[in-house]
């Protein structure tokens, strides 16, 4: 009998992480099937991937984009919607299995939300999602039976690692780091670094905010933030490592010591198609890595002098309440102040440091409420931008 064919539907698909996705949906031969996909602004692309996998419905979440947009060559089978609301009702159909979680910042946590609500697998890549409400999440995962699957590669290489053994056996989870293109760079070099080095990253290929999150390594303060929800550890519990070649993605230390590790090539479509396809292993879509070479796999602590995300990030996890929320909407406000121009690249963290260090700090805060604090940070962000 043939399968009956898992259908996903792709929120983002137009970004690095929706179009992985779309490769490792076609390459399913047939077990994984597109359902819907939402695009923000990147509305051609969004039209030629409707051609290309027949969802039954496309979502543009940018309203305005979408009516100046001329949308004579989707194909007329698929149902086009408009606005955030339409994926928040999309994504609880019955017709939806699996939700990927592909939208990048903030603007994922609605669809994220009313998919756990709606009791659903997510396949998450949205860390912003558990790094703002990651209690609130968990929780309410936790009540509607929804199940939260990691798709970032650290998050992805642990919940692997864990399968070695029981919870109350582990000691320790490592998220591995590359370092980013500035690893290497002393403190006076960073004030000067431009846009377009900190865009290229050595070692993976991924969209624009996530790059300059991995060049400042705040990427790793809200993986740290992601795994202290995600696996329900304490702070002190997860440990960060430079490994630049960026092979090993991450690792679980267990109380006698052993350590368990997932290796393969920095390719997201691999974490992807294992969250896809969860608890099955399917056959390679990612390109393989060749261990009969000769190749060097290296461990170093971070600097933390000259990467203070990182400090940020675990106090920011230990804090819990608002505190992932704010620091959140600091770095994408700063982020894309250094992207704009307006900001310089070592102002980013100090950014952020400032506007959590002053934040009306909340303990038990409702989702509203962080949503209401995510706004007020990134006006903060602009207001010291503009001092
Ligand atoms: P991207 O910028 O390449 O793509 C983002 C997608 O979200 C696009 O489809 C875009 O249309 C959509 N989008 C943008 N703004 C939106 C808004 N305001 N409302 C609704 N949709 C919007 O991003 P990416 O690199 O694919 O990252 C996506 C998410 O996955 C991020 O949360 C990132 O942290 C996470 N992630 C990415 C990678 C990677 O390799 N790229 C790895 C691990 C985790
Ligand atoms: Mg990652």
């Amino acid at each position: 009998m043939p399968e009956i064919p898992l259908r996903i539907a792709v929120l983002g698909a137009t970004g690095s992480i929706g179009c992985s996705a779309l490769d490792v949906i076609e390459a399913s031969g047939g077990r994984l099937q597109a359902i819907g996909l939402t695009a923000h602004t990147q509305l051609k692309s969004l039209a030629a991937q409707a051609r290309r996998m027949r969802p039954a419905w496309i979502i543009a979440t940018d309203e305005a984009a979408a009516e100046s947009f001329c949308w004579d060559g989707r194909p007329a089978e698929c149902e086009l919607r408009r606005g955030m609301a339409a994926v928040a009702e999309a994504v609880a159909s019955p017709e939806v299995d699996v939700v990927l979680a592909a939208m990048v910042g903030s603007a994922g946590l609605q669809g994220t939300w009313a998919a756990v609500e709606a009791g659903k697998t997510i396949a998450l890549a949205n860390k912003e999602t558990l790094v703002m409400a990651g209690s609130l999440v968990m929780e309410l995962a936790r009540r509607t039976g929804a199940r939260i699957i990691p798709v970032d590669s650290e998050h992805s290489a642990i919940w692997q690692a864990l399968q070695a053994g029981r919870p109350s056996e582990v000691r320790r989870i490592v998220l591995t780091a590359s370092g980013g293109p500035f690893l290497r760079h002393s403190g006076e070099q960073l004030a000067n670094v431009t846009v377009e080095e900190a865009l290229a990253h050595p070692t993976w290929s991924m969209g624009r905010k996530i790059t300059v999150d991995s060049a400042t390594m705040m990427n790793k303060a809200l993986e740290i933030i992601e795994a202290r929800w995600l696996f329900d550890v304490e702070v002190d519990q997860i440990g960060v490592v430079i490994h630049p070649q960026s092979l090993i993605h991450g690792f679980v230390e267990f109380v006698d010591g052993s350590i368990v590790a997932q290796l393969s090539c920095p390719d997201m479509r691999l974490p992807i198609q294992y969250a896809l396809n969860y608890p099955k292993r399917c056959e390679q879509v990612a390109t393989p890595f060749d261990w009969t070479r000769a190749s060097q796999l290296t461990l170093e602590p971070p600097d933390e002098e000259r990467f203070p995300a990182l400090r940020l990030g675990r106090e920011a996890a230990r804090a819990g309440g608002s505190a992932g929320a704010v620091l959140n909407a600091a770095n994408e406000a700063a982020v894309a102040g250094f992207l704009e121009g307006e900001l310089n690249f070592t102002e980013i963290v100090p950014a952020c440091e400032r506007v959590l260090g002053h934040h009306d700090f909340d303990p038990n805060p409702t989702l509203d409420e962080l949503i209401r604090l995510d706004r007020w940070a990134r006006e903060e962000v602009v207001r010291w931008a503009c001092t």
